[in-house]
């Protein structure tokens, strides 16, 4: 842990509130939860490093990296994941009002969205950190796909549309990432940032067994005002807020089994079912969103 731990979005040192949650996934170990008196981020105060946390993604059920379609349940995951990739290219294309154009997908997994928009007629490069996922993708994409520090090679306002589909809250050099995110994207350029929302009605109701804290992976946990705050700081401004209306489906039966010990889907549904319902009308309180973010003019 840090000696004099400060905000990684405002520096403030000034910090409150630590909350600890346990990492129910893969270590069983507790980490702390602190939020920032400035900003009001709350982040993962006490995380592993970069070159330290590849062994906390080890686990079978960190699905993101996975394809497989055995059980029930990764059979309805894949359908939803068809039905949220062709959701999110017409999301895309209707807010840059292109139907072709640059695209870069940061922390593209296995490459499935980078599929759907480049047969789509998009011009398409991925990042991912994960050496195996990055293979699947680049045979899947027939592209070459990048690796982090491989970010600093793309030309200046280059891309009409970045993406980062939950993958801004497993970043550890924010600046880095931002400064990248701003020198890349055009100026009419806009970016599609999905993080969980700190805010959610399901966060409050699961309080420390919240499913989207998953730490140690995610070191931050974003709410719209403090990813709004942070944004400014690197130019950016976030431009519209909408929920992701199956997360909180996937969020509260993960959720569930944290706390009762089993995947009781009848316990945890009708949680989900009220987290989207409420979400249609308080949209700041859905258990996931799309921040879409421009240059701030
Ligand atoms: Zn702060």
């Amino acid at each position: 842990m840090q000696l004099h731990p400060c905000c990684p979005s405002c520096s403030s040192n000034e910090l409150k509130h630590p909350i600890e949650i346990k990492d129910h996934s893969v270590s069983g170990e507790v980490f702390t939860l602190i939020t920032c008196s400035g900003c009001g981020l709350l982040f993962t105060l006490n995380a592993p490093a970069a070159h330290e946390i590849s062994r906390y993604y080890q686990s079978d059920a960190y699905i993101s990296h996975t394809d497989g379609n055995a059980t029930l349940f990764e059979k309805v995951y894949q359908l939803v994941r068809r039905f949220t990739l062709s959701s999110k290219k017409q999301l895309v294309e209707r807010r840059v009002l292109l139907k072709k154009g640059f695209l870069l997908d940061i922390g593209c997994g296995t490459g499935a969205f980078l599929f759907t928009m480049k047969t789509a007629g998009w011009e398409v490069c991925g990042m991912e950190p994960d050496e195996g996922a990055r293979a699947k993708a680049s045979e899947l994409t027939q592209t070459n796909i990048l690796e982090l520090d491989q970010l600093a090679a793309i030309p200046s306002t280059s891309m009409d549309v970045i993406s980062l589909w939950h993958v801004l809250e497993h970043v550890h050099d924010l600046p880095s990432m931002l400064n990248t995110i701003k020198r890349v994207l055009k100026h009419s350029g806009k970016v599609f940032i999905a993080v969980p929302n700190a805010n959610a009605y399901d966060a409050g109701w699961y309080g420390t067994h919240w499913a989207a804290y998953d730490v140690p992976r995610h070191l931050y946990h974003f709410t719209p005002d403090s990813i709004s705050k942070l944004l400014k700081q690197y130019g950016l401004t976030v431009v519209d807020e909408l929920p992701m209306h199956f997360d909180p489906f996937y969020v509260c039966m993960l959720s569930e089994k944290y706390r009762s010990g089993s995947m009781n889907i009848f316990r945890s549904l009708p949680l989900a079912l009220a987290s989207f319902a409420l979400s249609l009308f308080h949209k700041r309180k859905a258990s996931s969103l799309i921040y879409v973010v421009a240059h701030e003019s």
